[in-house]
Order: C-alpha cells, then sequence, then structure tokens
C-alpha cells in the first residue's frame, strides 16, 4: 500500500492529511499558528512542517510515496544560495506593493493580473527596492520553499503559485515584457503542479523515517487546493463556497479572462479553472442573524416557493462581480416584520447573484455549467440549497471535501500516476 501527504499553510496553521491510493483519509493532523507582526514566520512555518510529520503515525508515514505542499497564494520571500530567509515573508494580503504600480502599470499588459498591489510581482518590485535585497538569490513563493526545506532543490516553482507573478501559463514561459524589468534574482523555474521535483533530502527521510525514495512534487496554492478536493473534475463542473463572501469556480475548456469583474482562469492540467468573486455572502447574513438563528429559521422556510424581495446584500458599497460597480449600493430594502420572510428573501438574492455569476462566465466563453458543488459555512443549510438548485438549474451538492490539504494530496497521488 502506498500512502500520499498533502499539507496546507493557511492563515491559522498548517494542516496535513494523509490518503491511500484511492483517495481514503488515513490520518489528519494539526498545528496552529498565528500569523501576528514580529513573529519568525519562516521559523514557525518551518516548526510547522516538520511537527505535521512528527504526527503523522509510524506505519503510515513509512510507506509514503509522495508529499505535496499548498501555500496561501501570493505569500513570498526573497533567500541567499543556500534557501535561508533574507527578510521577513510578504503575506498574501500585504499591500506594500501599492508604491511600485506605476512602474508595474508601465511594464506589464494592460488588465494583467499582476497589476494589483497584492500580487507576487508587485511584492517582487518592492523588495527589489529594499536593502536586504542584495543578499538575495532567490525568490519564492511559501509553497515552493517549503517544499525546498524537503527536496533540497532550490529556485522551482508551480505554475499555480506563479500566476501572480506574471507567468504565462498557456505558452509556459515567463513573457518578455517581465525580463525587460531586469530583476535581478533567479525566479523559480515553473513546472506542473504535483509533477515530482525529487526525492526526499536523505537526512529527513532518515530522522522521520519516511521512504528514501518518497518524492517531494510541485505545490499548488490554497483555493486550487480546496477546488481539488471538492469532486469536481470535468468541464462545466463548479465550486460555490458560500463563506462571508461568495466565490465562484468553474471548470473550463476554454480560458476566461475579463478584469473588469475581476474574473481570471488557472491552468488545471488541459483545462482552464475561471471564476469571480462577489461581496455578497454570509457576512451579511451575520449581520442579521446567529448561526442558531440562520438554521432555525431557513426551517421554516419553503423554498419550492420564489420570494418577491429582491435584494443585493452587501456589508458596504460596491461590488465587482457579477456587477461591476464600486459604489453599488446594498439593497436590503423593503424589510419584513416577519424574520423567515426576510432570511427567505436574503437567501434567494444571493442564489440569484451566484446565478448571474455563473451566466455571466458562460457568456464570456466558459463551458455550460453541469452541476454545482459547494463549500463554506453555507453548504450546511438545505433550504439554501434547494433554493440555490431552483436557480442554477442544475444539481447542486456539497463538495466531496472541502480541506486544502485533502486537495493537495490528491495532487500529490494524480502526479505519480500520470
Ligand atoms: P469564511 O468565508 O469566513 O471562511 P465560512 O466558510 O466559515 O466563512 O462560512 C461562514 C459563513 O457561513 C458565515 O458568514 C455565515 O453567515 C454562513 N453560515 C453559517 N451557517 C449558516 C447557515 N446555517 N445558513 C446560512 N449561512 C450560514
Amino acid at each position: 500500500m502506498g500512502f500520499y501527504l498533502g499539507i496546507d499553510f493557511g492563515t491559522s496553521g498548517a494542516r496535513g492529511v494523509v490518503v491511500d491510493e484511492v483517495g481514503i483519509v488515513q490520518q489528519r493532523v494539526l498545528y496552529p499558528f498565528e500569523m501576528s507582526p514580529g513573529v519568525d514566520l519562516t521559523n514557525v512555518w518551518q516548526m510547522a512542517l516538520f511537527n505535521l510529520l512528527e504526527q503523522i503515525s509510524g506505519e503510515l508515514r513509512r510507506e509514503i510515496k509522495a508529499i505535496a505542499i499548498n501555500g496561501t497564494s501570493s505569500t513570498v520571500l526573497l533567500c541567499d544560495a543556500v534557501g535561508n530567509p533574507v527578510d521577513a515573508p510578504l503575506l498574501y494580503n500585504d499591500g506594500r506593493g501599492a508604491v511600485v504600480m506605476d512602474r508595474l502599470k508601465s511594464a506589464a499588459p494592460p488588465n494583467h493580473t499582476v497589476l494589483s498591489t497584492t500580487s507576487s510581482l508587485a511584492k517582487l518590485l518592492w523588495m527589489s527596492q529594499q536593502a536586504f535585497f542584495t543578499q538575495a538569490k532567490y525568490f519564492l513563493h511559501q509553497a515552493d520553499w517549503l517544499a525546498f526545506l524537503l527536496h533540497g532543490r532550490l529556485g522551482i516553482s508551480d505554475y499555480h503559485n506563479a500566476l501572480k507573478l506574471g507567468y504565462d501559463v498557456e505558452a509556459l514561459q515567463y513573457p518578455e515584457w517581465l525580463e525587460k524589468l531586469q530583476i535581478s534574482i533567479h525566479l523559480p523555474k515553473v513546472v506542473i503542479p504535483g509533477s515530482a521535483i525529487g526525492e526526499l533530502r536523505p537526512e529527513i527521510a532518515a530522522k522521520y523515517n519516511l521512504p528514501k525514495d518518497c518524492l517531494v512534487c510541485a505545490g499548488t496554492t490554497d483555493s486550487i487546493a480546496a477546488f481539488l478536493a471538492s469532486g469536481a473534475q470535468s468541464p462545466g463542473e463548479a465550486v460555490t463556497s458560500v463563506g462571508s463572501t461568495l466565490v465562484l469556480k468553474l471548470l473550463s475548456r476554454t480560458r476566461v479572462e475579463d478584469v473588469r469583474y475581476g474574473i481570471y482562469s488557472h491552468r488545471l492540467g488541459d483545462l482552464w479553472l475561471t471564476g469571480g468573486a462577489s461581496n455578497t455572502g454570509g457576512a451579511v447574513l451575520r449581520q442579521f442573524f446567529t448561526k442558531a438563528e440562520l438554521e432555525n429559521l431557513s426551517q421554516e422556510i419553503d423554498a419550492s416557493q420564489a420570494s418577491a424581495l429582491d435584494y443585493y446584500p452587501l456589508l458596504k458599497p460596491g461590488d465587482r462581480f457579477p456587477i461591476n460597480d464600486p459604489n453599488l449600493p446594498p439593497r436590503l430594502e423593503p424589510r419584513p416584520d416577519n424574520p423567515v420572510e426576510f432570511l427567505h428573501g436574503l437567501l434567494e438574492s444571493i442564489a440569484r447573484i451566484e446565478a448571474r455569476g455563473y451566466e455571466l462566465l458562460q457568456e464570456l466563453g466558459a463551458d455550460k455549467l453541469t452541476r454545482v458543488y459547494t463549500a463554506g459555512g453555507g453548504a450546511a443549510n438545505d433550504t439554501w440549497t434547494a433554493i440555490r438548485g431552483r436557480y442554477l438549474k442544475v444539481p447542486v451538492m456539497p463538495s466531496v471535501n472541502t480541506e486544502a490539504a485533502y486537495g493537495t494530496a490528491l495532487l500529490a497521488m494524480r502526479g505519480m500516476k500520470e
């Protein structure tokens, strides 16, 4: 029997999931940490990684064939010639890149994914202006660096992490405009997510009783890992995350990009994972109802009946997808006295926005929607699922699994089978 280990580095901790040859979970391990300012993050990540390995039972560990790691997208760092970080990493949501936007705009094509203050490339440009940059040899994403700790090879990334660095995932090369920025750093060589990079460093295999020939695979990002976990795999299959916000992802044979709506596509083998994110979602529900009220009141709603209330639930003005209007006002009137009716209107309106989102993706060229998996806090609400099914007109079901670490374990497994 062979096992596969997926490791997810999220915002509140690291998780590991071990699966067998058919994807059944054998063990879950967790190492919580805080990404608070002042903490030596790379040190914490390193401790987390090795602590997770230690927590895995000896029996499983002995037969792990491959390991892959996902990090948070656009969490990046610089390191020296032997892989030691030269400064603290910049986290996914760090907006320091704002000061280099003019330079970036003059180099990158209009509307490119890198033109965001939090993109990996914006962060790299900011770093290139700092004193510590002279000590740096490699620019890596969080997942690249953590994998390096296991396989010992520097300067390798995958095309999911590298998308926001400007890597051309269609031509599979760095574009000319990026070379013209002349950043004196070793940009990572980009490989297919899940592909084998190399065997574990012998000292790590020995110390943790892992097989000498256990492979370390190229990783991915957290949100793609969660998609891989969902069960969606054919064109037309989608995953909606109904969390604080509403995030849509649709698997398609065509690549869809439209910066006006914040729509872009990740490459997934021969397919494209396209999607967009709306500011509507569960956070607005929590403004009016407790979790218990959401559960109880939902049971009183007749999901087969359409509500006449037409809202656009937002916490504050502005949305981008499926309506691009930075000033779009929240629409939450009229508010009926009966809380069941009010909640019905809210759930129904969010479902309408979700359906409009998928319609927009299809209008822009994505494959026809055939099935929607659901992740996030709202996935457990059967009434809402029924309402959403009425608008989406395709089967709606919970994701098979919602853990990024599980998706990354599957990535390690499939990478080996290809
Ligand atoms: P996040 O996006 O912050 O990770 P979660 O995926 O944990 O959020 O989902 C939390 C959201 O799920 C909350 O905003 C809440 O409104 C929503 N939620 C939780 N339980 C229910 C429920 N029974 N019905 C509808 N929405 C729910």
